[in-house]
């Protein structure tokens, strides 16, 4: 009898879907793409494993309509990787597939041989071997032979034909004996680029590269923990020279801001090899294009954001997770899966190093450090001889302000422009004001489709929900009381700029926020125009934090660090920790030292003065150990259950059903909820959720897989959305 294929389909059933080979030429093996009748569609699917038999009878399968590649598309380990991220998050098989091929690939277009292949030649060293020399070496003194015999560049693949396997090519080339380079008669050959000379390491620096290289013949896992300015970049480069001189490929994920271009350049400016560089905004032929080089072993360095951690690299030899720290790793909607974890998986799988960087590494990884399971390398010092800023506290109750701004830090800002220098003014809150209201009557400008407030922006004026993205023009009168000119409150970056402006006319302020900078190019030049290093205030939200130095900022200030002291959401604290850190750590960077002042009302909370006065790592034992108690991540874990629905009541109907449902099969699992979400409107749905907390990972994914088939089979959910967030990070 035929064997059955089991494809995964685009759509979000939770499981692959069987269909018979029909009469396909030959059997397609798994990774290989095909054509499938799905109900009346046609659509494009991956073959995930050939099985014996079906869960059901034969005569009910479809057969294939036709295969699309000649041979698997996926590499193996791709595929094992896809089904487990299917497992590990709950996710369809379908749309984790998805994530894994290029849109104009998913869509069945054919591969097309890579521009760029990767071609083997003696090197002079190599040449002058006499490979009667070799007799005790025979499988080397073959791939010499060849390569000598041959008139022009082999090919891996020509070379595998004559006997001569890929990892007797990469001795050769630890060796020194044989060169590679690629065929490719348009593109310019990077060899000839001049390149940046590498500094001398730090002595920490020169440790922590060396520690890793030592331990490149399988897999590690090491957290880079480094204060900003330390030179973590410089420890990357290091231990990706070593691995590119082996032959092998390196993957490195970056924040979604930290791809820039300025990113870019300093990589070229290093490594004479191609690059691909894979992000969510690059058009349809330049992702399949970047695909296809990482695919063919083309492309030496794969650099990208989230998605990218799902190329293919087949002689990947490390993983490299700068800021790892950072949020935008996890994916929010669709397949939730988090990029890093997802690397060090995948580092595991293929017995690679990984090496997950930042200055300030989540609690989780600071926890698999203590216990073992990562290996914690630290840079306490910056690198180039830059001091560590200052910090300071301005109480708020105790000061006169003049808008946001207290005016003890605007003399501070006055000083540092009188004597040449830049600052860095950070307010995580753009537009203009943040409350319109009436003071006759105490109206308040709400959004009608949120439980929120409207924004006021200038330029031009409009009150904007920053949750569903209504915009109304502001009333000149007050709609409740009929009071003229209702008035804003409080202050955001477009009110702030004009603070800054009226009280410093001759200082150019650089705002950058998402409505100032749209555009990399124009982010760019703020960018260039701060380089310069002339008196200037940098004024902005967290696009401001990530990854850019600004060699001329010497003081910060940070307008409201009381947001994130006071939120229902467990990783609030951390959060702000993190970007007051990251904030600071774009002061005094070069010789002169930096000042960082923080505005609060709350300068006793004991979570501030931990940070301020004994550093990150001080306040993150604070909060690892109030998780602990708490039985909350990285001690236990999460599983969200999110859920929306226009009825309020529908909404309540569903959890009720799902939290009896989960309740029946919740072993050492603890049903949480139903509760409304912190915002229970949001673009006129009600939202809720029930939250699952178990002390380890097993009996939570036990409780949820066999939950699942039951809460889809609930005639509640019908009307509702709902989704399932493993490991969730943003709690609502
Ligand atoms: P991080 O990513 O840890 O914040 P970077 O890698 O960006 O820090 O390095 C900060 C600055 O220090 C950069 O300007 C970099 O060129 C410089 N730098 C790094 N290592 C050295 C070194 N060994 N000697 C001199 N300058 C260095
Ligand atoms: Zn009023
Ligand atoms: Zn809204």
């Amino acid at each position: 009898m035929s064997p059955v294929l089991r494809i995964a389909v685009p759509s979000p059933l939770r499981d692959c879907l069987d269909y018979l080979p029909g009469d396909a030429p030959h059997l397609p093996e798994p990774g290989t793409r095909v054509r499938v009748p799905l109900g009346r569609r046609s659509v494009v699917g991956v073959v995930t494993e050939i099985a014996d038999s079906s869960h059901l009878p034969r005569e009910r399968l479809r057969p294939i309509q036709a295969v699309i590649d000649a041979s698997p598309l996926l590499p193996s380990d791709l595929l094992a990787l896809a089904r487990w991220i299917a497992d590990y998050y709950q996710a369809p098989p379908g749309e984790v597939f998805a994530l894994c091929l290029p849109p104009a690939m998913r869509r069945g277009q054919a591969a097309i041989p890579p521009a760029g292949e990767r071609v083997w030649t003696l090197s002079a060293a190599g040449r002058q071997m006499d490979p009667d020399s070799l007799t005790r070496a025979p499988a080397r003194r073959r791939a010499l032979e060849t390569l000598g015999a041959a008139s022009a560049p082999l090919t891996a693949q020509a070379l595998s034909a004559a006997g001569v396997r890929p990892e007797i090519l990469r001795g050769l080339l630890k060796a020194g004996l044989v060169e590679v380079g690629e065929r490719d008669p348009d593109a310019p050959d990077p060899s000839t680029r001049d390149l940046e000379a590498a500094p001398e390491p730090t002595a920490e620096q020169r440790s922590a590269a060396a520690a890793i290289l030592d331990a490149s013949g399988g897999f590690a896992a090491f957290l880079l923990d480094g204060v900003t300015g330390s030179g973590k970049t410089e420890v990357y480069f290091r231990v990706m020279q070593r691995v590119l001189d082996a032959g092998r490929q390196v993957l490195l994920l970056v924040p979604e801001i930290g791809l820039t271009p300025q990113t870019l350049a300093r990589l070229r400016a290093r490594f004479a090899v191609p690059l691909a560089v894979l992000h969510s905004g690059l058009g349809a032929t330049a992702r399949l294009r970047a695909w296809e080089a990482a695919a063919a072993g083309a492309a030496r360095i794969i650099v990208g954001t989230r998605s990218a951690v799902l190329a293919p690299a087949p002689e990947l030899g490390l993983v490299i997770v700068d800021e790892e720290h950072d949020e935008s790793y996890k994916q929010q909607d669709g397949v939730r899966y988090s990029a890093r974890d997802v690397a060090v998986k995948r580092a595991a799988e293929r017995a690679v190093p990984v090496l997950l960087g930042s200055a300030t590494p989540s609690l989780e990884s600071l926890h698999n450090a203590e216990t073992g399971r990562y290996r914690r390398l630290v840079l306490s010092e910056r690198a180039g001889g830059a001091v560590t800023p200052t910090h300071r506290l301005i109480d708020l109750r105790r000061h006169a302000c003049t808008g946001a701004l207290a005016d003890a830090a605007l003399d501070a800002m006055e000083a540092r422009f009188a004597a040449g220098e830049q600052v860095l003014v950070f307010l995580n809150r753009r537009g203009y004001a943040p409350v319109f209201m009436c003071h006759g009557c105490g109206w308040i400008a709400e959004c009608p489709r949120c439980d929120a407030r409207l924004t006021l922006h200038q330029n031009p004026a409009a009150l904007q929900c920053h949750h569903c993205g209504r915009r109304e023009a502001p009333p000149s009168r007050c709609p409740a009381c009929g009071d003229p000119e209702p008035m804003p409150m409080g202050a955001g970056t477009q009110r702030t700029e004009v603070t800054l402006t009226t009280r410093f006319p001759e200082v150019p302020v650089l705002r950058i926020d998402r409505d100032a900078v749209r555009s990399g190019a124009r982010m760019a030049r703020l960018f260039d125009q701060a380089q310069r290093g002339e008196p200037a205030i940098l004024l902005g939200t967290q696009m401001l934090t990530k990854g850019h130095h600004f060699p001329a900022v010497t003081l910060v200030v940070v307008v409201d660090a009381d947001a994130g002291l006071f939120s229902t959401d467990f990783r609030a604290g951390e959060r702000l920790a993190q970007q007051l850190v990251q904030v600071a750590g774009r002061a005094g960077r070069a010789d002169r030292p930096g000042t960082v002042l923080i505005q609060t009302r709350h300068p006793d909370d004991p979570r501030l003065t931990a940070l301020i006065e004994q550093g990150y790592g001080a306040f993150a034992a604070q909060v690892l150990a109030e998780r602990r108690e708490l039985g909350l991540p990285p001690f236990g874990r999460l599983a969200l259950l999110r859920a929306e629905a226009l009825v309020e009541a529908d909404l309540f109907a569903f959890l009720e059903e799902a939290a009896a449902v989960l309740g029946q099969t919740a072993t050492g699992v603890l049903v949480l909820g139903p509760v409304p979400a912190p915002m229970m409107r949001r673009a006129g749905r009600f939202r809720g959720q029930l939250l699952l907390q178990a002390p380890r990972r097993a009996p939570l994914h036990a409780c949820v897989q066999r939950a699942l088939p039951e809460l889809d089979a609930l005639r509640s959910g019908r009307r509702i959305r709902w989704s399932l967030d493993v490991d969730p990070l943003d709690m609502f």
